[in-house]
């Protein structure tokens, strides 16, 4: 605020804007652009479509004017002037001053009264608003045009000395704070010496004597802060208002909220200056604060809060109690009738909620302000639902007013809300990025290997970390919930909780962990948790409870059914998930998959998920396999793990009866599966009968600079075909024996990392003589398919000649992201944020490994499909990097004319929405394209 109160408008005077004038009349006259528009007495020369230009509140007081509703007069200044103002070093268009002046004229002709007048004056706002709601960017200024003269002219002419003085007190202290940045406690400190002075309570008990005793401590503080006078001139203190609100677009809480909440593009902020109407003048006035419907469930029913004898920012503040609508039935019966009116007018106008705000004035309903009305993502469907069924809008407007965030936050477990704020604000721990939504409570563990043991033990656990690793996957995977002190939202532990849709809070970073100790302290809070201490987190807020707080479950209303079946109505893409699991499968089901697009067979290696003590076969196994040392000793190791291998797709085929299954053969470089410790080599080395020293030099030899471009994916079955041979036995095996059982089953083998189409020819032999000679042998009949990951750029380039071989591509797009922009995922963390932040390089626009890189990434993608489809027309194309659960993604995902998305389960519905969404973007804007020719 120091940096406004010294902005060069707050000692610029009037006569500095008549050089402007000057240059005005030098200009042609009809090349003047138009910076200020005008509204009142029924007409206004915006349009309530022009939110971009006019902001949104003065899109709003535009759009009410012309439809009739009781608004009094105003003009609002274009976004393009603070546009102007930022790129000229803050100074304003020349011809802006000319047209303030007019509009001011105008606007005094059709109050009939004039600013500053001693007898009666005409009072303004000074309000800011632009294009997207940004709350608390800038208070309000009311009352402008207050001076030692018109306040008495206000008081004769309303009769009312009282009212009078409260306007202007108010007026003083918000110019005081507002445009000077003076503060607000010294201020509300000096109201309230002088009502313990005079014995009152309230501030409607202040007599007028009250309010001009405070007028003058305010002018004098004002005087004593900034060494100048208060402003008497009106058009000097509109002045002020004015260039205050263009320096609040620039505040550091302006620009903050921006970048968290990653608004770009505005070209700033409108100015939007109203004549006042009194909402303090006694009991028969009053302001108040409404919506067309509930916003918290989302009945149809009228909902909102009115203040009698008071203004605008009363309400808000909180200072007094306001009552219910029901309340303003029985006072004022006529306004409460009409502003009902006002309720169904705005509603069958818009077509969507409205937020609204209104004033009393002695009886009078003026109408200060209507927004589209933020929601609870449940009130989301159930308007959208409802607006449908009333024939408001059709189930393609239903589907676009639901966002992705609302189902996310749909889903997730929640903090009960029979805690109050108070309690909860005692309980904080810390504070961190909210990585993934929802809530979760559990007993603090500070490493994964506590976390599974504790886990097996039936204990719910919260896993603590400065950072995770992929070591720490177990651990997180029996976590109720992830805290780290480091990281960001592309971090690992971020990125891996997402996918399987558990709450994680990253980079608390006044968080202060000894894992020595097993405790951690928080910087801010000053509080320690030990290990077993409950810790509950809130996910969608970032915050850390250090207690344990219930959580309820939101139940899925029906509105989300019925939504979501009409997006299923609309859509074409497929959405598939990717599951590892028969769990993973029968989840994603129930959210809606149509097939699995990936299943990482690698997972089971680790994890026997339906029988856990038989984990650790299963990983010796592996190991033993990767440490032979000759074909025969591996086949030997194979061998143990066909068994597992069959029953997890037997269990997966099973849930997905019917529907497609793309299992994906063996893809991370071998190293993964093995330990590098010295004490677990030997372990290992033990239970294999070997020596230590084979194991270590096996691990040494595994090691590889760069294993992500090492040797992984399809190199391994190059080298290793016995792998191969073993995996695709395991799944045409499990598919024979589920159609023996009347599953129906159709498996797509996935070979992945492939960059030539002799290397996928090679292991496309493979693949169909160990499956051709199992199918041929049982007598049965079973479909399957071959096809390949496209992740790498090559492989995208020779897509025509790939899909000689693959009868299907799934694009990889972790990888291909990866690859086409040489940006280590696991890496990025470091340099990324710089990347995307507006106030710094901003090269990109979000993170390409969250929402893809529809412009380099996907014209790889493009050309991919429109190749492989050239050679292969019935080419089968999916997705199934994260990106498949993103709904910009999606969206560029159908426009490529893809067949499916894969997501993973929680992002299931996400996709389908976007996939709908995707249709409906795609046909208007086809409808506008039309138009326009
Ligand atoms: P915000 O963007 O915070 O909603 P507003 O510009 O809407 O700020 O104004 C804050 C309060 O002042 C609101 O309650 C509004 O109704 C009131 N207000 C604004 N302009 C006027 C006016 N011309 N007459 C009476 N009250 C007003
Ligand atoms: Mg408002
Ligand atoms: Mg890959």
């Amino acid at each position: 605020m120091a940096g406004l109160a010294s902005g060069r408008y707050a000692g610029e005077s009037p006569a500095d804007f008549d050089a402007g004038h000057y240059n005005l009349k030098l200009q042609v006259r009809n090349t003047v652009k138009k910076w200020v528009y005008f509204f009142g007495a029924g007409k206004a020369e915006g349009d309530g479509e022009w939110r971009d230009l006019l902001g949104g509140k003065g899109a709003g007081l535009a759009e009410m004017t012309k439809i009739g509703l009781p608004v009094p007069g105003g003009f609002t200044i274009s976004t393009e002037a603070c546009d102007y103002y930022y790129k000229n070093g803050k100074k304003y268009p020349a011809e802006l001053a000319k047209q303030v002046k007019d509009n001011v004229a105008k606007l005094e002709k059709a109050a009939k009264k004039k600013l500053g007048d001693p007898k009666n004056p005409l009072l303004v706002s000074v309000r800011s608003g632009s294009a997207r709601s940004m709350p608390g960017m800038m208070e309000t200024i009311l009352n402008l045009g207050l001076n030692e003269k018109s306040v008495q002219g206000l008081a004769a002419v309303t009769g009312n000395e009282r009212f009078a003085y409260d306007a202007y007190r108010r007026f003083v202290q918000m110019y005081s704070t507002v445009v000077m940045g003076l503060s607000k406690e010294d201020l509300e400190h000096r109201l309230r010496a002088m009502r313990d002075r005079r014995g009152v309570k309230g501030d409607t008990d202040v007599p007028a004597e009250g309010w001009k005793e405070l007028v003058a401590e305010y002018k004098a503080y004002f005087k004593e802060k900034s060494g100048n006078a208060f402003p008497e001139d009106p058009m000097e203190q509109l002045w002020g208002a004015i260039g205050a609100v263009f320096g609040s677009w620039m505040a550091e809480k302006a620009v903050t909220y921006r970048r968290v909440e990653k608004i770009t593009g505005l070209l700033g902020t409108a100015v939007n200056v109203v004549q006042m109407v009194f909402g303090n003048t006694g009991d028969n006035s009053g302001t108040g604060v409404c919506f067309t419907r509930d916003p918290s469930t989302g009945d149809k029913i009228f909902y909102g809060d009115y203040l009698t004898n008071a203004q605008g920012e009363d309400v808000v503040a909180g200072i007094r109690t306001p009552v219910h609508l029901t309340e303003l039935k029985k006072m004022m019966p006529k306004v409460y009738d009409q502003l009902e009116k006002v309720r169904v007018k705005l509603e069958n106008h818009y077509k969507d909620m409205q937020d609204m705000e209104f004033t009393v004035e002695e009886g009078t309903l003026y109408m200060l302000q209507t927004r589209t009305g933020k929601r609870t993502p449940a009130a989301a469907f159930k308007m959208a639902m409802d607006m449908t069924n009333e024939k408001l809008i059709t189930k393609e407007d239903a589907v676009l007013r639901i966002k992705p965030e609302d189902i996310e936050r749909l889903f997730y477990p929640v903090i009960d809300s029979k805690f109050d704020k108070k309690t909860l604000q005692a309980k904080i721990l810390t504070h961190g990025i909210d990585a993934v939504p929802g809530a979760a409570v559990g007993k603090v563990v500070f490493n994964a290997a506590d976390a599974e043991e504790w886990a097996q033990r039936g204990e719910k656990v919260i896993l603590v970390r400065r950072e995770t690793s992929p070591e720490d996957v177990g651990g997180m995977a029996v976590a109720q919930g992830i805290l780290t002190a480091t990281g960001g939202k592309t971090s690992h532990a971020a990125v891996v909780a997402r996918g399987w849709g558990k709450c994680c809070i990253v980079g608390a970073e006044t968080l202060n962990i000894d894992y020595g100790t097993k405790s951690m302290t928080d910087g801010k809070s000053g509080k320690t948790i030990k290990e077993g201490e409950w810790l509950t987190l809130d996910g969608g807020e970032g915050t850390v409870y250090a207690d344990r707080l219930a959580l309820v479950t939101p139940e899925m209303p029906k509105a989300y059914q019925t939504v979501m079946k009409w997006a299923d109505e609309i859509r074409r893409l497929k959405v598939r998930t990717n599951a590892d699991t028969p769990q993973d499968a029968r989840k994603a089901i129930e959210f809606g998959a149509e097939g699995i697009g990936l299943t990482r067979t690698e997972h089971m290696f680790f994890t026997d998920f339906e029988f856990p003590e038989k984990s650790h076969e299963r990983q010796r196994a592996i190991q033993e396999m990767i440490l032979a040392e000759t074909k025969e000793a591996r086949v030997k190791a194979l061998d143990k793990l066909l068994p597992f291998q069959r029953r997890d797709f037997v269990g997966i085929f099973n849930a997905m009866n019917g529907f497609p299954v793309t299992i994906r053969l063996i893809d991370p470089p071998l190293h993964e599966f093995v330990p590098h410790d010295r004490a677990k080599q030997s372990e290992l080395a033990k239970e294999l009968g070997i020596s230590v020293e084979t194991v270590a030099r096996r691990v040494e030899q595994l090691h590889e600079a760069n294993p992500m471009l090492g040797h992984r994916g399809c190199r391994l079955s190059i080298t290793y075909p016995e792998i191969l041979e073993m995996q695709v036995r395991a799944i045409i095996e499990a598919a024979i024996e589920c159609t023996k059982n009347k599953v129906k089953v159709l498996p797509e083998i996935m070979i992945p990392l492939t960059l030539d189409k002799k290397e996928l020819g090679i292991l496309d032999q493979s693949t169909r003589r160990v499956a051709d000679d199992l199918i041929k042998k049982s007598g049965i009949k079973l479909p399957y398919m071959v096809g390949t990951m496209i992740e790498l750029p090559r492989a995208a380039l020779l897509a025509n000649e790939i899909a000689e071989v693959a009868e299907f591509f799934s694009f990889g797009t972790n990888d291909l992201t990866q690859t086409t922009m040489g940006l280590s995922r696991d890496d990025a963390g470091r340099f990324l944020p710089d990347y995307v932040d507006e106030k710094k390089a901003a090269v990109f626009h979000g993170d390409p490994f969250q929402t893809l890189d529809t412009k380099g990434v996907g014209m790889l993608m493009k050309w991919g499909i429109e190749k492989g489809r050239e050679t292969r027309p019935k080419l089968k194309v999916g997705i199934c990097g994260e990106h498949g659960g993103d709904a910009d993604s999606v969206k560029f995902c159908h426009s490529v004319g893809m067949d499916y998305v894969s997501a993973s389960p929680f992002r299931v519905p996400i996709s389908r929405l976007a996939a709908a969404q995707a249709v409906v973007e795609e046909k208007k804007a086809a409808i506008k394209k039309g138009k326009r020719k």
